[in-house]
């Protein structure tokens, strides 16, 4: 447990490497990895080392320049390993399918050409 009393995210466990995850990039502020239940053929994590934003309101609002730092490492991502379309997903709350609430992108798509992403990818994310 964190000195504040708050348990840290799954996230902050995985930046910690307290936990293993597949981390694809990282840079000072961001850290990306495979998400363990991948909704697409490509699905990556895109998130602010930085826990204390709790959605992408609130880096918008806290940090813009954070947000648009995870917006190009997400873009960075998607050009290396998509066909060069990509959905980019901020769950926010509870009802739209947040369960981790510390902020974070979902980049999915395909990793072929031909492929296109089907409606399971936008699903119980
Ligand atoms: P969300 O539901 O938008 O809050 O997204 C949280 C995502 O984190 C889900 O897609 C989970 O599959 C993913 N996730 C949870 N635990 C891990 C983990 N240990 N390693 C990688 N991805 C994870």
């Amino acid at each position: 447990m964190s000195s504040s009393g708050v348990q840290p995210s799954i996230f902050s466990r995985i930046i910690a490497r307290e936990i293993p995850a597949t981390i694809v990039a990282e840079t000072e502020h961001i850290i990306a990895f495979l998400d363990i239940a991948p909704k697409a053929p490509v699905h990556v994590v895109v998130t602010t080392k930085d826990p204390q934003y709790h959605n992408v309101v609130e880096l918008a609002a806290g940090n813009p320049s954070l947000l648009a730092e995870l917006v190009a490492v997400a873009d960075q991502i998607a050009a290396e390993r998509t066909n060069g379309q990509f959905r980019l997903v901020f769950n926010t709350g509870t009802a739209a399918g947040q369960t981790v609430f510390h902020v974070h992108a979902h980049v999915l798509g395909s990793s072929t050409p031909t492929d296109s992403l089907g409606e399971d990818s936008l699903g119980a994310l």
